[in-house]
């Protein structure tokens, strides 16, 4: 493995003001990775996910301590290959950039990639979810996580929802945003493209009296998940074809979004998922 710093391809810094590394901490607001088109994922396991779906890759930056490490150059020598910067810093400067007391040792700088509404196809078997108006970045990352593991296609952002680009939604999504097609689509956009699309459009909501145990089939599906405050809205839930209703014991008004997203999503590939 060739040494990236000793074939000179490595910018190394250590001043936080740095401009490289004040572009970098810019990246921790939505204005400036909406201008530049970047963000940011952190740690090796991520930015190796991203390196092995040909993402594309602006920087990546390592701190010193860690550039002894075979994958750490690895993905380095790879991001050189690519076009991209190759920054050895300091973990003072890596704490900045991610606004985190221990850092994480490698972070790599990614180009924001969004699927068209009108490549989205569905198939037998095929479930795309789509999100009206999610305002949680956790509650974002932890569904395109979900997304992932249960083998669905992606996911359909719909209305004002927010940045699936934020450190905390890339965090939550460990990874799995480099494995998802990611859309985003107005209200208007998303009800045309549902009544034009061969799938079932399976709505969930609270007053719904479909028992979501009933729903298992091998119909191509887009599963429907509400806002996590005020929850469908008509309009939308008038939309679907079916709507469905996860019992609930107890005392708690609803589910958390994620959390009635993956029992959703685990009763809809129930036919498909075998351990
Ligand atoms: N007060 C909101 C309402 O009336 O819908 C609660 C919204 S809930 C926190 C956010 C989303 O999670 C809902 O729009 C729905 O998609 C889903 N959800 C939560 N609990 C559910 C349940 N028991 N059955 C079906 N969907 C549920």
């Amino acid at each position: 493995m060739t040494d990236p710093v000793a074939a000179g391809t490595v910018h190394q810094v250590t001043s936080l003001s740095n401009p490289q590394v004040k572009n970098l901490r810019a990246l921790q607001m939505k204005k400036h990775r909406d201008e530049t088109g970047l963000f940011i994922g952190e740690g090796l396991k991520l930015v190796t996910d991203a390196l092995e779906e040909h993402w594309p890759v602006d920087t990546i930056c390592y701190a010193g301590a860690a550039r002894d490490q075979e994958r750490v150059l690895r993905a380095a020598a790879s991001v050189k290959a690519r076009g991209g910067t190759v920054l050895e810093v300091t973990e003072a400067i890596l704490g900045k950039i991610t606004k985190r007391e221990n850092p994480q040792m490698v972070v790599g700088v990614f180009r924001q990639k969004l699927m068209p509404l009108d490549k989205v196809t569905l198939a037998a078997n095929d479930v795309w979810v789509a999100l009206e108006g999610v305002k949680d970045p956790g509650n974002l990352g932890t569904v395109i996580r979900t997304v992932d593991s249960v083998g669905a296609r992606g996911v359909i952002l719909v209305g004002d929802t927010c940045d699936p680009f934020s450190f905390e939604t890339v965090r939550a999504t460990m990874g799995s945003l480099f494995h998802v097609p990611l859309v985003r689509a107005s209200v208007e956009a998303f009800l045309g493209f549902a009544a034009r699309s061969p799938a079932r459009l399976v709505g969930t909501h609270l007053s719904a009296t479909h028992d979501y145990r009933t729903l298992a089939s091998s119909e191509p599906t887009i599963l429907l998940m509400g806002n996590e405050q005020s929850g469908l809205p008509p309009r939308l839930a008038e939309a679907c074809d079916v709507r469905a209703k996860i019992p609930m014991a107890g005392r708690a008004d609803s589910l958390n979004l994620a959390i009635a997203t993956g029992i959703m999503l685990y009763e809809l590939r129930r036919d498909v998922l075998t351990v």
